[in-house]
């Protein structure tokens, strides 16, 4: 089972039970028990989680009558930040608004990208906002390519923070509004669809009544779309699902390969990097590369495949992974003539 150790503790002794949460539904094995020892009012993340994950964990608890906390209510908004081209979106949309906003960062959540907190720092001063690190640490191991629950751990450091150093209530995330658990495909996303949020408010909301995760993307368009011109922040974010002791080798195979310059933190063959390759080359912000270009819609191909989603068409694939017509694709006639293969697109001259 894996252990939440924080450095600066919650705020509230709700929070600490969903840390408590966290770590007793990181294990599979174990997932018909009934826990008695938990407040009921967390039963609605246990019901997602159960959905997300086919599971049947119930808790048994009698609410509790947890002190409340004052809420701090201005114009100053903390941002989870990750440095990832969602969260550098959304801080410059908050900022844009009217928002004074504040970046919060939990070090060390994912320690397959041990450079994420480096990326943050870089991108944050880039935006000019100030910048928390907090530092968290896990122990033992959980089942999950991703923990559902994830995004409720930093998000209980993010409150904490707030009203710990007096400066808001108001929590955001950069998650896609459009995200929901029943449209998501994707195994390893679970943590950032809104109806997580929504189980997560209303547990927050038992000590603070009027709290609630902001979220301002709608898909990730728009983040590309807020950050097709900035190429200093393309290079400052780090956008990559491969791990970083692997990212350089695969970034000099498709220089080596295509003959292509990523964007730094960028490995050239996870969905991120391909989604994003094709996105700006449709736009004409980066050079157009065929044989490249093609070789990402592979890639994505094979994702989806990889995932277990049923992939009938390249059309198919373009709806998984995008989020504008397929006819404003720079291959549009070729994805017309593709053809499917077993474990291969096969393109048709
Ligand atoms: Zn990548």
């Amino acid at each position: 089972m894996q252990r939440v150790e924080r450095v600066n503790p919650n705020i509230s002794p709700i929070m600490d039970d969903i840390d408590r949460l966290y770590a007793v539904l990181s294990e599979e094995q174990e997932n018909t028990l009934v826990y008695p020892q938990f407040d009921s009012s967390l039963q609605g993340i246990v019901d997602l989680f159960n959905r997300w994950t086919r599971s049947e964990w119930q808790i048994s608890g009698v609410a509790e009558n947890y002190p409340s906390v004052d809420s701090i209510e201005n114009n100053n908004l903390i941002l989870a930040f990750s440095g990832g081209k969602d969260s550098i979106a959304s801080a410059i949309k908050w900022k844009n608004a009217g928002y004074n906003v504040y970046l919060y960062h939990m070090r060390h959540i994912n320690p397959s990208f041990a450079d994420e907190w480096k990326c943050a720092k870089r991108s944050a001063e880039l935006l000019d906002m100030p910048i928390f690190f907090d530092d968290i640490k896990f122990s033992g191991h959980h089942m999950y390519m991703e923990h559902p629950m994830k995004n409720m751990i930093i998000a209980n450091g993010a409150l904490s923070y707030g009203i710990r150093e007096g400066i808001t209530t108001n929590i955001a995330f950069g998650n896609y509004t459009s995200s929901m658990l029943i449209d998501n495909p994707f195994d390893r996303c679970a943590g950032d669809c809104m109806d997580m949020w929504d189980s997560y408010n209303a547990v927050i909301q038992r000590v603070l009544p009027r709290f609630r995760i902001w979220a301002n993307l709608e898909n990730m368009g728009e983040t590309l779309g807020l950050l097709a011109d900035r190429t200093d922040l393309l290079n400052s974010s780090l956008s990559c699902l491969c791990r970083h002791s692997l990212r350089d080798y695969r970034r000099s195979w498709v220089k080596s390969k295509f003959g292509i310059d990523l964007f730094q933190n960028r490995c050239g063959s996870c969905y991120k990097c391909c989604v994003e390759y094709i996105y700006l080359a449709d736009k004409n912000k980066v050079p157009f590369n065929e044989a490249y270009y093609k070789y990402c819609l592979g890639q994505l191909y094979k994702v989806a495949q990889s995932e277990g989603v049923f992939v009938v068409s390249l059309y198919h694939v373009w709806d998984l992974f995008t989020f504008y017509p397929v006819t404003e694709s720079k291959i549009y006639e070729q994805i017309t003539k593709a053809r499917l293969m077993i474990r291969s697109i096969k393109w048709v001259k």
